[in-house]
């Protein structure tokens, strides 16, 4: 016998991972399409007058063996020491439990925005907990669950100042004991919306000429100081007080609440997330109960479901209450929901008392280091504090930050002539004597000698916290291990079914990716460490960028932005930038079509621009006629445009380069929202159609997952003219401002998208676009007969996302575009994108991720959903009692009385659900307006649970 050779290139192997169909299923799937090829189709898709000039060019793809070795070697190249550098950023351990449980496990990490209440009551409920967590530490009535960063939360808070403030002072103050990168951010934020900001020492403020002032708490420095008084000074004088508070500190120092702060922000980072060379972590935003409306970011709530058991839900909201376009509170959109469930649990694994143990222990720690250092002459201050100690050493700075690395610790450059040092939960014994050492002394620590405390007494917190039972729970492992559990089994993630989410582009987020992650040397990397210690991050930075300038066809990427709507606004900043540097920084209208994400107007917004929406067409497109109107009715202001590719419509348009010509002819420059861009890689570039600068949703297209809302990384790309523009930091220079708190945003997930453009090559990336496409049009033509398709190319086909309208059967039986996304879940599915851009109809995405049985799955599904449609038209099933107005159904409705018109097996086991597998939402439809009647936004009373349990 013979042996026969395979005639396959590499990647069809390496590929084969993120391709869903194999290439029998394709052969299928083509024939249901009536075409020859993949290609074909996309003949058939993309107008030959838009396709990118040559294919990517970086490389083969490597096996996942090759391709960990690869990033194995150049983690090899950052070199971890013991960071004391602080600044917002402090050593944590990850519980174990939390880390397997939660961080690297796809249940939590693969699950989307939980939009859809039902199926996400795990990830709500630990989202409540996180604030019901955020609440009691700072004293505030409400808090959200989770913003970008530290600096942009103040940033955020500064202009919720400005809408909640009664004060028509334009100014806003800041403590100069703000973290720097805070200051900064806050200075690129106001300065387009022409706040002035007044940034200095909180003894020298005028209430009267400020709306607003945020002071840090402790300070960077280390001080901790009674803002009381200053506090009051400011609500005489109408402003509101905001408060940057470490909510480790929290568990011992008087809570920002208590001294009559209105918001409260900060990151949780410390509570067990990994400092991952800046991120991601979770930031808090708590506030007073009459400034919640105004409040940016997702709040979780409680309310009921169709049975009167409790369920949790988004609350004041249908979708996004603070993105309501150009009257937006905030663009955010993406957040740090996995996060902010790690510092959640961390809390329950420790429970207040251990927190206060971890918080007392490292103050202690402090307490030592600091005797020992004025015992060896210096000077240290403050001379109260809870962790971070300044030291004065004058001209010998260089010298001991040196000898500080010699002995493997970073401490912080602060000016010429002080060194800052900031302990932690990690630190050691051998890291205080090593920081003595560096000082010149050669002292033992001795953790029994001194028990002194240096916490200002009148501070001291005397109010409870945490006292919920959550937080008590009983700390045997097997009681957190199955509390996670539980949580996890209530949602619908990834890695249960498919999630058809359009424009969200639910892909696979593979097992290889997740693992450099928290490998130590990208895991425990501080941002602002010597950049000689941080070159296997430069090096990635680097390659990463790259590839994505060629996937773009622009000439830069900045790392910066932590989502795709952050993204958005550092490049309508460059923009603004590029205006204002040749004199024309009076263009400020912003052209947008009506179908735009609302996170464009909410950005256009943010830069101080006046946006003019633009019509879309019959067909779908851009209305060009109008749109030329309103380019030259504004062509003297004209600052930019933001259009999508392809169209939020899920179509290849034609006039995408007239759109852009138009724009250049009167003096703007055309952003490009690239979160479609998983139909377009390796087929489109968006440089080369026309665009100045777009956003990349990595976790949308680059496989980042969604972590049930965040994190995200939404870098932008730019022409040449633009790089001066991009985000600087006081860290690491530039000329911009800075969006974020860290120089590249998130950088320890940028080594996911790595991994996936390693393991595909340029070859495997653009089959992987085709093959979304392939999916999508494959979904449309199976389902064109049951729901019409709005919106097709002349040739009848889509992109990567087809639009199902439904709202046909509202008129004939009764049944809602919700009823459908509701009945999907007995079927076990995450509903597609609902009511966007369309209302009333659903807009399906399926990737190249998802194999041809699981797409027969969902299109099974959904022609069963129309034959109960149909049933109803005929009056063969009753209008308000049936499967569909009932869904979700539970396994409640497996017991009990049952008077419905049809059997619970209808009910229960529509086509497309498993039955050995069968996904069970938790909870019945949950009833949206009682929960938005009665606020509450941390976690109900005990007895509560023990009512829903029974
Ligand atoms: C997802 C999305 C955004 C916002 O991105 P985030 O990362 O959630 O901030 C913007 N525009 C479009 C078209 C999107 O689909």
């Amino acid at each position: 016998m013979s042996l026969k050779l395979t005639q396959y290139e590499p990647y069809d192997f390496a590929n084969r991972r993120h391709i869903g169909p194999s290439p029998s299923e394709m052969a299928a799937m083509l024939e249901t399409l009536g075409l020859p090829s993949v290609d074909a189709l996309i003949e058939e898709t993309i107008p030959s007058a838009i396709r990118r000039s040559k294919p990517l060019a970086f490389g083969p793809a490597l096996s996942e063996r090759d391709a960990l070795h690869h990033m194995r070697q150049v983690a090899g190249k950052n070199h971890v020491l013991t960071s004391l550098i602080g600044q917002g950023y402090y050593g944590t351990t990850t519980p174990p439990v939390i880390l397997r449980n939660i961080l690297e496990n796809p249940a939590w990490y693969t699950a989307y925005t939980p939009y859809q209440p039902e199926i996400s009551q795990g990830r709500l409920e630990a989202l409540l907990n996180f604030q019901t967590m955020i609440s009691d530490l700072t004293g505030l009535d409400i808090a959200n669950a989770s913003l970008l960063d530290e600096a942009t939360a103040a940033a955020e808070a500064m202009t919720m100042a400005k809408r909640g403030a009664k004060s028509k002072a334009t100014a806003f103050f800041v403590d100069e004991n703000c973290h720097p990168q805070t200051i900064a951010v806050i200075q690129t934020r106001a300065q387009p919306l022409d706040i002035k900001v007044i940034v200095g020492d909180p003894d020298d403020m005028v209430s009267e000429n400020v709306f607003g002032a945020i002071f840090q708490y402790p300070g960077t420095y280390g001080h901790v100081r009674d803002l009381t008084g200053v506090i009051q000074e400011l609500h005489k004088a109408s402003a509101i007080a905001v408060v940057a508070a470490d909510p480790l500190a929290l568990t011992l120092l008087k809570a920002p609440g208590e001294m009559g702060a209105d918001i409260a922000v900060g990151s949780t980072q410390r509570f067990g997330v990994p400092i991952g060379y800046g991120g991601p972590h979770a930031a808090y935003m708590a506030c007073r109960q009459e400034f919640v409306r105004a409040m940016p970011g997702r709040i979780i709530g409680v309310s009921i479901d169709a049975r009167g058991n409790r369920a949790y839900r988004l609350t004041l909201q249908t979708r996004e209450q603070h993105i309501r376009r150009e009257k937006a509170n905030s663009n955010v959109c993406t957040a740090q929901a996995l996060l902010a469930v790690m510092a959640a649990m961390y809390a329950i694994f420790h429970g207040p008392e251990g927190l206060q143990a971890i918080a007392q222990s490292i103050h202690r720690k402090t307490v030592r280091l600091a005797k020992g250092l004025e015992e060896l002459g210096f000077k240290v201050s403050p001379e109260a504090f809870f962790d971070t100690i300044t030291v004065e050493v004058g001209a010998m700075q260089g010298v001991i930050l040196n000898a500080a690395v010699a002995n493997n610790v970073n401490l912080r450059k602060i000016s010429t002539d002080r060194v800052g040092i900031s302990l932690d939960e990690l630190t050691r014994p051998e890291t205080i004597e090593a920081v003595w050492r560096a000082f010149g002394g050669n002292m033992k620590d001795d953790s029994t000698k001194i028990r002194e405390y240096r916490l200002p007494e009148a501070l001291m917190r005397e109010s409870n916290y945490l006292m919920h039972p959550i937080f008590h729970m009983n700390r045997a492992e097997a009681e957190m291990t199955r509390y996670m559990r539980r949580l996890a089994d209530r949602d619908l993630a990834l890695d249960r079914a498919m999630i058809p989410l359009g424009s969200c582009t639910m892909k696979l987020n593979a097992t290889v990716e997740m693992i450099p992650v928290t490998w130590p040397e990208f895991a425990n990397l501080h941002p602002f460490a010597p950049l000689d210690q941080a070159q296997g991050y430069a090096e990635m930075i680097a390659d990463l960028s790259n590839m994505l300038c060629d996937v773009t066809g622009y000439d830069a990427v900045s790392m910066q932005p932590n989502s795709g709507a952050q993204g958005e606004y550092a490049g309508l900043l460059a923009i603004r930038g590029y205006h204002l540097a040749r004199g024309q920084g009076h263009r400020d209208v912003c052209l947008i079509p009506t179908s735009a994400h609302g996170t464009n107007p909410a950005s256009a917004q943010m830069v101080g621009w006046r946006v003019v929406p633009v019509r879309s067409a019959e067909n779908g497109d851009i209305d060009i006629e109008d749109f030329r109107a309103k380019a030259r009715e504004h062509s003297a202001n004209l600052a930019a445009c933001m259009i999508t590719y392809p169209s939020t419509h899920g179509v290849f348009e034609e006039s995408v380069r007239e759109v852009c010509d138009i724009t250049h002819e009167h003096g703007g420059q055309v952003y490009i929202d690239g979160a479609n861009m998983n139909a377009m890689v390796g087929l489109v570039a968006p440089g080369e159609i026309g665009g100045d600068v777009s956003h990349l949703n990595l976790h949308k297209t680059f496989c980042i997952p969604h972590g049930g809302g965040g994190p995200g990384m939404g870098p932008i790309g730019v022409k040449h003219h633009l790089i001066p523009h991009l985000p600087g930091h006081p860290e690491t220079g530039g000329h911009a401002g800075p969006v974020s708190a860290a120089p590249y945003g998130s950088p320890s997930i940028l080594t996911i998208s790595w991994a996936y453009c390693l393991l595909m090559g340029g070859a495997g990336l653009t089959q992987a676009s085709k093959i979304a496409i392939l999916n999508a049009n494959y979904i449309a033509k199976r389902l064109e007969g049951a729901y019409p398709i709005l919106y097709t190319a002349p040739t009848g086909r889509v992109a990567h996302e087809c639009i199902i309208d439904t709202r046909a059967l509202k008129e004939t039986s009764g049944v809602s575009v919700e009823d459908v996304a509701k009945r999907l879940m007995d079927c076990g599915f995450h509903a597609p994108t609902m009511s966007w851009p369309v209302p009333g109809t659903l807009m399906i995405e399926p990737t190249e991720s998802e194999p041809k049985a699981e797409l027969d799955r969902f299109i099974t599904a959904m022609l069963a959903i129309r034959a109960e449609a149909q049933a109803i038209e005929d009056g063969a099933i009753d209008r308000d009692n049936n499967p569909l107005k009932n869904a979700p159904h539970t396994v409640e409705d497996l017991v009990g009385e049952w008077e419905r018109p049809y059997s619970r097996e209808q009910g229960c086991f529509p086509p497309g659900a498993f039955r050995v597998d069968k996904y069970w939402p938790p909870v019945n439809r949950v009833d949206n307006a009682f929960g938005d009647r009665n606020l509450v936004c941390t976690c109900p009373p005990m007895e509560d649970y023990a009512e829903a349990a029974e």
